[in-house]
């Protein structure tokens, strides 16, 4: 048996596919959770944030594909594997234009989902050790490598936790980021962190730099949803 400490959160409601999956997952060492409809998936978040998520589409209630959807409209990043029924080829195409990042028809064997959770995991740290060195924000420079502000009056340096909530924010620029995706991205729902964990951290963050963090410029809080870093994207 190998170890790991990633989680996997399986969606689905047919009883022998979950004995089948949740045996087969434990084995190799994931620690599994299980929920039978999208609703207790998705209240399931708040205290399993899991690295991988299985999802069948045909589900009592909301379906997959809803399920995914607002996963997705959370700005939640984890790979979402979603299980469709044979030759539902439309599924597919929908499954993956609303942010799905794989999917498998059923019937499958488990050794084949199995090795899509794998490549799909490997994927995910490629995307993790490609993030942007500098960020420029009008006249500021941040240099995330060095984890330094270069700023007309000076430089601030950055700490580690503050140089991933930049990679986080930056990689959804211009859109707006909730703070539970903060937490999931950056925090992995450490124990005794909360979303207000994120407004100290932003703050402090806003601080380096923003001139004038009162009246932020780059680094904006959008009342009810969270925080956006309005910047221009690469190549534009
Ligand atoms: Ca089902």
């Amino acid at each position: 048996m190998s170890f790991n400490s990633q989680k996997i959160l399986i969606v689905e409601d047919e009883p022998s596919l979950i004995f089948t999956l949740r045996d087969t997952l434990e084995n190799e060492g994931y620690t599994v959770q299980i929920s039978e409809n999208g609703n207790l998936a998705l209240e399931k978040l708040k205290d399993f944030m899991p690295d991988i998520m299985i999802l069948d589409v045909m589900l009592p209630g909301m379906n997959g594909f809803d399920v995914c959807k607002k996963i997705r409209d959370q700005k939640l990043t984890f790979p979402i594997i979603i299980l469709t029924a044979r030759d539902q080829e439309i599924d597919k195409v929908t499954g993956l234009n609303i942010g799905a990042d794989d999917y498998i028809t059923k019937p499958f064997g488990v050794k084949e989902l199995l090795a899509r959770i794998q490549a799909r995991l490997r994927r995910t740290d490629d995307y993790n050790n490609a993030k942007p060195d500098k960020l420029n924000l009008g006249d500021t420079e941040l240099d995330l490598n060095s984890a330094v502000v270069r700023r007309s009056d000076g430089d601030f340096s950055l700490t580690t936790r503050e140089v991933e909530v930049l990679w986080f924010l930056a990689r959804f620029a211009n859109e707006p980021v909730s703070r539970e995706a903060l937490l999931e991205s950056v925090w992995r729902y450490e124990h005794s962190t909360n979303t207000r964990t994120v407004d100290v951290h932003i703050s402090k963050l806003r601080s380096k730099i923003e001139l004038h963090p009162e009246d932020p410029k780059y680094l904006v809080t959008l009342h009810g949803v969270g925080y956006m870093l309005k910047m221009k994207k690469a190549g534009m």
